[in-house]
């Protein structure tokens, strides 16, 4: 059954997957044992609970001074000496004996499985340390390479600048969601973002002053996402929201919401602060403005360039675009900003 449980962990394609198995397995191997297992947060500062079995509990969360094993680095086993303590995690304690493993791999601690010994079974859960040793270390494993997937695929998919997902997935997910809405009659569309004057922006204040501005765009991107938007940094100053089921009223007042965020926003750079920056935008919806993600993005490229050739800081909807515009010649419409929130306009 060790050997099972290995092959069915190593194929498992996620954490909430390969806790179902090891719950399942576990109830069968350690019919004896009540169980849980913690895995550390990203963060690193608590355990999230992610699974039990066989009558067991997890809290949400515990912090890794509540428990022995984790603070000793070995397993601690409970009810086998004449003097124990009882871990704050295993609280409210009846006395059964129990088990903490720290589950390591690679060196590093993982998490923390807890073995309980089922009511009147504590002779036969004394005999099983072993075993249960061993399947802790195969879960281990299975957890850090689950986790290491997670991350080299975090790490395909994400600009390390701003978290925002890159170019490569901003392609990929439009083509699903293009897909999607051709199924579904979804609304979806598209604003391009780019900042304004970046180049004299870097100049002025330097490339780190640049990057810290770049991440406070990007995070005002990532807070204007609701539902199944999604935010990407295709490069450099340039971003892109991708706007899933929304009127296209409802997308030109996000767009613009998004303009007026960026120019509010202030970063804090040593002790002083920077200059404000402003963006301009470009907003195209499928499938008016074009049917390929290609075509819609480019048609969100020009919408954005012509809101730079009339001023910068501002929203431009590519042409064609509905709500109609106001005059039958009139081949795009603009929002634009006050001149007095406009400091970099041309
Ligand atoms: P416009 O208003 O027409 O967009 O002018 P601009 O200066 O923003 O446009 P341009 O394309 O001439 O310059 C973009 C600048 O963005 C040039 C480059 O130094 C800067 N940039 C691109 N990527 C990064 C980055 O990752 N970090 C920083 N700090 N700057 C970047
Ligand atoms: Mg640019
Ligand atoms: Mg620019």
């Amino acid at each position: 059954m060790l050997g099972e449980l290995n092959e069915w962990l190593q194929s498992s394609r996620s954490l909430e997957e390969l806790f179902d198995m090891v719950a399942r397995f576990m109830t069968h191997i350690l019919p004896d044992a009540e169980g849980s297992v913690y895995v550390y947060s990203n963060s690193r500062d608590v355990l999230e609970g992610c699974a039990s079995w066989n009558g067991g509990a997890h809290k949400d969360h515990i912090h890794p001074e509540e428990c022995w094993g984790l603070r000793r680095g070995r397993t601690y086993e409970y009810g086998a000496s004449e003097i124990d303590f009882v871990c704050e995690h295993a609280e409210p304690h009846d006395g059964r004996n129990y088990y903490c493993f720290p589950i390591l791999a690679h060196g590093e601690t993982v998490g923390l499985m807890h073995l309980r010994s089922a009511a009147d079974k504590s002779d036969e859960f004394k005999t099983s340390r072993k075993l249960a040793q061993m399947c802790a270390e195969q879960i281990s494993m299975a957890i850090a390479n689950v986790q290491m997937r997670d991350q080299l695929h975090d790490q395909s998919v994400r600009d390390p600048l701003t978290g925002l997902f890159n170019r490569r997935h901003m392609s990929e997910t439009l083509r699903k969601l293009i897909n999607a809405s051709q199924n579904t009659g979804k609304n979806l569309s598209v604003i391009a973002v780019d900042v304004d004057h970046f180049k004299k922006f870097n100049d002025n204040h330097g490339h780190d002053a640049g990057d810290m501005v770049l991440r406070a765009v990007g995070a005002v991107m990532e807070q204007a996402c609701d539902g199944d938007d999604v935010a990407c940094r295709p490069g450099g100053e340039e971003f892109t929201l991708i706007v899933s089921g929304h009127s296209q009223e409802d997308v030109i007042t996000k767009a613009e919401l998004l303009r007026q965020s960026v120019e509010a926003v202030v970063v804090r750079y040593g002790e002083k602060s920077l200059p404000c920056i402003t963006i301009s935008l470009g907003v195209a919806h499928y499938p008016a403005h074009g049917s390929m993600p290609q075509d819609l993005l480019r048609a969100s490229d020009d919408a954005l360039y012509e809101a730079k050739a009339k001023g910068r800081n501002q929203v431009c909807i590519a042409s064609g675009a509905a709500p109609e515009p106001r005059h039958p010649e009139e081949k795009s419409s603009c929002t634009e900003a006050p001149s007095s929130a406009s400091p970099h306009a041309a």
